[in-house]
């Protein structure tokens, strides 16, 4: 199955302006009553990704080929807050995952509410590569059983290291294998690794608390348009 891997700089391309799709930083337009605070800890959340649904998340899973929806910006947050809430669970409020309509964003980037809001690192998200995934249509649907993930797969469906940041296709699980996995009707959308490959930058990008090596994963029900978020490892 096909996904898409994104290509990310920490220099925002000079022909850019406003609202682009991104990971980390400062949310771009969001009025502050609705950035979301930990319910664990109480801080305010850092800013995982701001993706516009047209900006590629229109092409593959889910969200494909609604145009209805080409409109709506996703939103992920998670508490980074010194206390390490149990962000990873995606039931309890320590992360966020929604869509706004662009036109509830305002202009300008949005300032922190809190001065101890750890902001992670700005990476752009500057295009996107499609590949195939190493998982046989067959087995696409076996993924998500954590029996059959043990036993069906086998070391050349590894994804490449690289690839496990991307957009559509099947989800590709960290070590542990398929846990938290939401039921229908929601589907696979996206997954965000801790490391990232930065096209500008000469290391790999250690991207926020994702339990130290583990990998974001976002869900959504495209009819209700809710989205869910949780990290594996
Ligand atoms: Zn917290």
């Amino acid at each position: 199955m096909r996904s898409l891997i994104p290509t990310l700089h920490v220099t925002r391309p000079a022909t850019s302006t406003g609202l682009a799709p991104k990971l980390g930083g400062l949310p771009w337009g969001l009025s502050t009553s609705l950035w979301p605070v930990c319910k664990e800890c109480g801080q305010a959340m850092s800013l995982v990704a701001q993706l516009p649904v047209r900006d590629a998340l229109d092409q593959l899973g889910p969200l494909a080929g609604q145009s209805e929806l080409s409109d709506l910006v996703l939103h992920l947050f998670k508490c980074e807050g010194e206390d390490v809430c149990s962000f990873w669970n995606p039931d309890i409020g320590t992360n966020a995952a929604f869509f706004l309509s662009r036109n509830d964003l305002r202009e300008g980037y949005t300032a922190a509410p809190e001065s101890t809001t750890e902001i992670l690192p700005e990476l752009w998200v500057t295009g996107w590569k499609p590949f195939e995934d190493p998982v046989p249509p067959e087995l696409a649907e076996a993924v998500n059983d954590p029996i059959r993930w043990l036993n069906d797969f086998t070391d050349d469906m590894l994804f490449p290291a690289t690839h496990r940041t991307k957009l559509g296709g099947v989800p590709w699980w960290t070590g542990n294998g398929p846990q938290q996995v939401p039921n229908a009707p929601f589907a696979y959308l996206l997954q965000i690794d801790q490391f990232l490959e930065v096209e500008d930058a000469e290391h790999d990008v250690s991207f926020g608390n994702f339990c130290s090596d583990g990998t974001c994963y976002v869900f959504v029900d495209a009819e209700s348009l809710r989205a869910t978020m949780f990290i594996n490892r």
